[in-house]
């Protein structure tokens, strides 16, 4: 088990810049996911773990080793990538145990291993098996034996489910949950899938263009995101953005059509301060179930119907007959609903929606951090507040 502590880390290639100035802490036997869009330095930040890449400036430890020059070989990590490489020729014995073999272990040890590892994955009894023999799931639980085998102190994975369908996909998501369970050993898993991030993780630190936007627990991604970022990326379908400003009595839009009362002096926020409107499509309500502290009415048309089977996507519009762009719906004035599946709607209809004001986020412009998370009862976000610090802050709590 080994703690993982990034230092004012910059990865460049060329003139590109990977990674900005990245502090991480890593407790230790944590399951840290890093996510985040396509390019935005997980896989630089992962690779510089195990050492297949060198930073261009800061440290890397491992416990309370400095390994930022060390190689790949000696910083006791083991990799599964997306790739599952077997040797085709060999059996499942001998995939797994190859490792152990080049470094001429015991027979008795490496049995040992091996077994215990293949017991671990669920592969006891496959041992003489080839790899043509064996589903896509089962090679990727062989390629996760092999890294069992070496006790490594840190598990590193970089997309290991993304060659997998889907239903095999989220059986091996609650199997890596059961793993680190039982094997209590710091892993650090990189997706671009926020589902698999939110299901397993015990926290997620979420990356955007080469920086750490914010590493909390999923959940608390979800309901206090630190930015606009992290508020868009976590969480799908995706939260409603309305641009706006403060004003004497709380927001109004731009498009005019949202307004939501709260006084800013409690908030922190002065009037005239260009803010962003933040709320989710649950907590997008048709007025007649209204209940509790509701904004305003929004007057709006039924655009579009999803259903889901167990809940239904609602394309609202602010105007009747509005083009929503495809590329910022949000400012074209579409609003996502998402309602329980005994709701009665039909398309092209005027409906009057509220939201849930214990559920609304607001953010900053200028900066895109959050200003607040709730309305009804503030609970005002320390501006001071960064990804990192509220890091610290519950690493100390847990001490
Ligand atoms: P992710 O894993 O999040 O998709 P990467 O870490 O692979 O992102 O890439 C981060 C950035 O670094 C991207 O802009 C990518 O183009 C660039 N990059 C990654 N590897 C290399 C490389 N070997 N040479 C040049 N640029 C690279």
């Amino acid at each position: 088990m080994a703690t993982i502590t990034l230092r004012n880390i910059r990865k460049e290639y060329g003139s590109n810049v990977a990674i900005e100035n990245m502090d991480l802490d890593i407790r230790d036997g944590e399951f840290v996911t890093l996510v985040g869009p396509s390019g935005c330095g997980k896989s630089t930040t992962i690779e510089m773990i195990a050492g297949l890449t060198k930073p261009t400036s800061g440290t890397i430890e491992i416990g309370d080793r400095d390994v930022t020059n060390l190689p790949p070989k000696d910083r006791g990590i083991a990799m599964v990538f997306q790739n599952i490489a077997l040797f085709p020729h060999k059996d499942v014995y001998d995939n797994i145990s190859f490792g152990l073999q080049l470094r001429k272990f015991e027979k008795e040890e490496m049995d040992r291993r091996v077994e215990e590892a293949a017991d671990t994955v669920q592969l006891t009894g496959m041992l003489d098996r080839m790899p043509t023999e064996m589903s896509g799931g089962q090679r990727q639980r062989v390629a996760i034996a092999r890294a069992i085998v070496r006790e490594p102190d840190v598990f590193l994975m970089d997309e290991p489910l993304a060659n997998l369908d889907a239903e095999l996909r989220v059986h091996m998501r609650t199997q890596l949950q059961r793993l680190h369970n039982k094997l209590d050993t710091t892993i650090v898993y990189v997706t671009h899938d926020q589902a698999q991030a939110m299901t397993m993780s015990n926290r997620v630190a979420v990356l955007d263009g080469g920086t750490l936007k914010q590493i909390d627990p999923p959940l608390e991604c979800y309901h206090e995101p630190a930015n606009r970022f992290v508020a868009g990326f976590i969480g799908s379908p995706a939260m409603n953005f309305m641009t706006g400003e403060i004003t004497t009595e709380g927001f109004s839009s731009e498009s005019g059509s949202v307004d939501v009362e709260f006084d800013p002096s409690e908030i922190g926020v002065s009037p005239g301060q260009a803010v962003t409107l933040g709320v989710r499509p649950e907590h997008v309500i048709p007025a007649e179930n209204a209940t509790g502290e509701v904004t305003a009415p929004v007057e709006t048309y039924t655009d579009v119907t999803e259903p889901m089977g167990d809940e239904i996507f609602v394309y609202l519009v602010t105007s009747r007959g509005a083009t929503v762009d495809m590329e910022d719906p949000s400012a074209s004035g579409q609003i996502l609903m998402s309602v329980g599946p005994e709701t009665p709607l039909e398309t092209d209809e005027a409906l009057s929606v509220v939201f849930d004001k214990t559920s609304l986020h607001l953010f900053d412009n200028q900066t895109e951090n959050a200003l607040v998370h709730g309305l009804a009862e503030p609970s005002r976000v320390d501006a001071a507040t960064s990804a990192q610090t509220g890091a610290d802050a519950e690493a100390e709590s847990d001490d």
